[in-house]
């Protein structure tokens, strides 16, 4: 099974417009199997245990395609990540979504900063348009009420604010103290019982993301396990990739909100000729993932290290 994943596997490297979880080069794994073509792509801080969900989510795409879409197009938010105000503005304007994403309390960056950056945003997008904020847990629950107050009043009117903090205990502290409501990513994504996110009162909307998820499948189980609104996010996949997460959205019953899927612009350049790109805020619906077209392929360093990547995760795949 491996020997045929291995053969067929094209290895990439493509760096990325700007800095973003902390890397400047995205690279992952693209393989194939019966169904189409899946993307194993876990960050480089992950564990082999832990890249084994986003293993199970490439077979998936790869061996099985997915669940039966619902709808034939999933609307979509503008990602901005830590640039200067006017720059923030442009994106938000240039990307024709009516809702933003703002990656707020990056390491080093003050309040005042991540304020005006909502600020730009919520002025280029006009009072129609919805404006969410991302801390990916960075704050404490005292800095988190303190800045989401600010940070509402800039956006005059928050839509969501997503994970402010790192626990659930806290997620629930903040939720009590402020009116914005609260989504939880990184704790869904690293709970054992993602409805415990929903008992404990932690959040009111949940993040999905199909890869460490392990897959699509998965994902609409936690869907419906945690109960609540959800939002499905990539992980900064190529469309390869990033055709699961649209999947994942065309399939959940209900979507009310714009899902994290316009990520291709963080991206220099793409695996496949026809991208998944959103238009006017939206990503069509695709049967199977595109195959890999305009690749560029990492260097025979890079290859190796994911396909000795690719035999340690599926060693450890039997078990999951
Ligand atoms: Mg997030």
């Amino acid at each position: 099974m491996l020997g045929v994943f291995a053969e067929q596997s094209r290895v990439y490297a493509i760096p990325m417009r700007t800095r973003f979880r902390g890397i400047t080069v995205r690279e992952g794994l693209l393989l194939r199997g019966d169904a189409g073509w899946g993307e194993f792509c876990p960050f480089h801080d992950y564990s082999d245990a832990e890249a084994v969900p986003w293993l199970a989510s490439a077979r998936e795409a790869a061996e099985h395609g997915w669940p039966e879409p619902v709808r034939d197009r999933v609307p979509v938010n503008a990602t901005i990540p830590v640039v200067d105000p006017r720059r923030a503005g442009e994106i938000a304007a240039a990307s024709g979504c009516a809702t933003a994403k703002v990656k707020v309390a990056d390491p080093g960056a003050d309040l005042a900063d991540d304020v005006d950056r909502v600020a730009a945003v919520r002025d280029a997008l006009g009072p129609g348009g919805k404006v969410r904020v991302d801390a990916n847990g960075a704050w404490d629950v005292d800095t988190a009420v303190r800045a989401i107050r600010d940070l509402d009043k800039a956006a005059n009117g928050l839509e969501y604010v997503e994970q402010p903090c790192r626990t659930i205990e806290e997620l629930a502290a903040v939720r009590r103290r402020v009116d914005v409501p609260i989504a939880a990513d990184e704790s869904i994504r690293r709970a054992e019982d993602p409805m415990r996110v929903a008992v404990a009162g932690a959040a009111d909307i949940a993040v999905l993301k199909v890869a460490p998820l392990g897959g699509v499948r998965r994902a609409l189980a936690v869907a419906e396990a945690c109960g609540l609104p959800c939002v499905v996010s990539s992980a900064l996949e190529t469309s390869v990739g990033l055709a699961a997460g649209v999947a994942l959205a065309a399939a959940l019953p209900e979507l009310d909100y714009a899902c994290g899927l316009a990520t291709l612009s963080l991206l220099t350049s793409d695996a496949v000729s026809r991208p998944l790109r959103a238009i006017d805020g939206w990503i069509p619906v695709l049967r199977e993932a595109p195959a890999p077209d305009t690749l560029r392929e990492a260097d025979d360093d890079t290859r190796d290290l994911w396909l000795s990547r690719l035999g340690r995760v599926s060693a450890l795949v039997r078990r999951f």
